[in-house]
């Protein structure tokens, strides 16, 4: 059994993993972390929930500002993280691979664990090789913290050319975004919908069985899906 602790378990995103957890027959819940979660299973820090459950990985869907200490204090204490919390920069990632390294823990982050958002973003990526004209609008509710989305920034990456982003936030939308490309008389749309958060579970849990066994930051879902020589 994976001991699994889920941090933000109060929030949106952290309810459907501790559900997903619950309902994996190879996974056992040790821990709730969140200041806003109650129960006999809930701490309101990671470090104190790690100290008192020592869970072999830890799930991460927090916010920008609060998910790279959460980070830390895991890999500090040589507990695998997967991270879903989005709008951490490249200068944290750098700190997180040498905390890594040198406490032997694993970090996989994925902007987006809805396996059909990462299909959107192989298929964006082979078609601007031939299109290389595209802007990205990616649509969220109006409580998501951070713009351009997590799934934007490394869609755009992963595309040729210089890709311009847009965001829109309103109620009633989860996570959606359309990839247009132009050419001569001609666009090419690609679109993904998650429709509830579930959509991004079957990622979390492949996510969640993978990183004890690899080692360092492994970035995005594709290297699960399709193998390392897919990762973008
Ligand atoms: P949310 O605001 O509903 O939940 C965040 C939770 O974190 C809250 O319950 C809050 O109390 C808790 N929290 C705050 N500080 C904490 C701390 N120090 N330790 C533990 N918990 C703490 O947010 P959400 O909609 O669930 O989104 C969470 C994150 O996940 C966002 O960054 C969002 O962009 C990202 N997200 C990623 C994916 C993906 O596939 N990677 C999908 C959806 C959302």
């Amino acid at each position: 059994m994976i001991r699994v602790m889920v941090s933000g378990a109060a929030g949106r995103m952290g309810q459907a993993v501790v559900a997903a957890v619950q309902g994996a027959p190879d996974m056992e819940l040790v821990a709730r972390a969140d200041p806003a979660a109650t129960g006999d299973d809930a701490f309101a820090d990671v470090s104190q929930a790690i100290a008192a459950t020592s869970p072999d990985v830890v799930v991460d869907f927090t916010q920008p500002h609060v998910a790279f200490a959460n980070v830390s204090s895991c890999l500090s204490a040589g507990v695998h993280v997967v991270l879903g919390t989005t709008g951490m920069t490249d200068e944290d990632f750098a700190t997180l691979s040498n905390l890594s390294a040198t406490h032997g823990a694993n970090c996989l982050f994925a902007p987006n664990f809805a396996v059909g958002a990462v299909l959107m973003m192989r298929f964006a990526a082979e078609a601007s090789r031939h299109m290389p004209k595209a802007e990205i609008i990616e649509f969220h509710h109006d409580q998501k913290l951070d713009a351009p989305s997590g799934t934007a920034l490394r869609t755009a990456r992963l595309m040729q050319g210089d890709v311009p982003t847009h965001s829109v936030r309103l109620p009633g939308l989860v996570a959606h975004q359309e990839v247009i490309l132009g050419g001569l008389g001609e666009t090419l749309t690609i679109r993904h919908d998650s429709l509830s958060r579930e959509s991004f579970m079957p990622g979390v849990l492949l996510a969640v069985r993978a990183v004890p066994t690899r080692p360092g930051i492994t970035v995005g879902l594709e290297p699960l899906l399709f193998g390392d020589d897919a990762a973008g």
